[in-house]
């Protein structure tokens, strides 16, 4: 049996895989698209040789990039999604009765037509809901043009190799921000900082030098090695990130959604960095 070594910058530290079936190999003309089958994993998807999702942990990422925001601002309605070309972010986002748009602007179609042969186990229906605006673009240049205005943007970014480099930049960051309808918050997929220090450090610099409140928060997804993964925040309703618990409790009450990570309290306590993480986030904004 095959087994595939993910192939993270920096490279000395990675995850291997065995590989029991190989479902999808393809170079698309935006980036290398692996998809395979692991006893442990489930269904796995690798994008230039790094691992963006897992049929077994993508709960770990998915809700807590979505719920966290959406609970927290309180009357979404429109969301945008960048990236996210699995579907996972979407279907979650879809959970919310609330929510009554979802703009997804991936940049390769194929990692959606993939996704909905191979991952529906991740994207669910969200591909078919009626609410699904789907826009194949890049999304820095999507966010720099449209007029359309949103409560909540979800960057569900790869890693900066690739067409991903772009959401990384301030100007990228610039562009969600003239997005946002007021009181909206942004929030970004920043990887593991303690394997990718710079990722942290640079997204959290240009967020604090565009918005009153720029902060991290924290989930643990057992396929991005190296210990807890950072989610990126940015609003200038500066209170946002700490909505109070009870407001938490009676909103994901209301929104009646089955979850197998998120809780109000884990919500909360998300907010709370390890002293090494906090550093970083701290001297960004420096
Ligand atoms: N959850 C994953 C992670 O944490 O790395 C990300 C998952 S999702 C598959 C990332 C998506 O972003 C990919 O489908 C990729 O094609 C898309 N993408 C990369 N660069 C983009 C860009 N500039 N504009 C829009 N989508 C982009």
């Amino acid at each position: 049996m095959k087994s595939w070594s993910e192939t993270l910058e920096p490279s000395d530290f990675t995850s291997t895989y065995k590989i029991s079936r190989l479902l999808h190999e393809e170079r698309t003309e935006y980036q290398h698209i692996l998809l395979f089958e692991n006893a442990v994993m489930g269904r796995v998807l690798a994008l230039d040789g790094v691992v963006q999702t897992t049929e077994k942990d993508e709960f770990c990422y998915h809700e807590m990039i979505v719920h966290v925001p959406i609970l927290a601002h309180g009357k979404a309605r429109r969301v945008l999604i960048i990236g996210g070309g699995d579907g996972g972010a979407a279907e979650e986002v879809f959970k919310h009765r609330s929510v009554e748009s979802a703009t997804l602007v991936e940049i390769d179609r194929t990692v959606i037509e993939l996704s909905k042969r191979y991952l529906g186990a991740i994207s669910g229906q969200a591909f078919e809901d009626p609410r699904l605006d789907l826009v194949i673009a890049d999304g820095c240049q999507f966010v720099a043009e449209s007029d359309a205005r949103f409560d909540v943007i979800i960057v569900d970014a790869p890693d900066p190799i690739g067409p991903g480099a772009a959401l990384f930049s301030i100007e990228f960051y610039r562009g969600c921000k003239r997005c946002l309808a007021p009181g909206g918050v942004l929030v970004t997929q920043n990887g593991v900082p303690f394997i990718q220090v710079t990722e942290l450090r640079d997204s959290m610099t240009a967020l604090a030098s565009l918005f009153a409140d720029a902060r991290s928060y924290v989930t643990h997804v057992p396929a991005y090695v190296g210990g807890p993964m950072a989610l990126g925040w940015a609003s200038d309703k500066t209170k946002l990130w700490r909505t109070p618990l009870e407001t938490l409790a009676r909103r994901f009450e209301n929104s009646a959604i089955d979850t197998r990570y998120y809780t109000p309290a884990v919500h909360q306590a998300s907010f709370a960095l390890p002293r090494y993480v906090q550093e970083l986030v701290d001297h960004a904004q420096d």
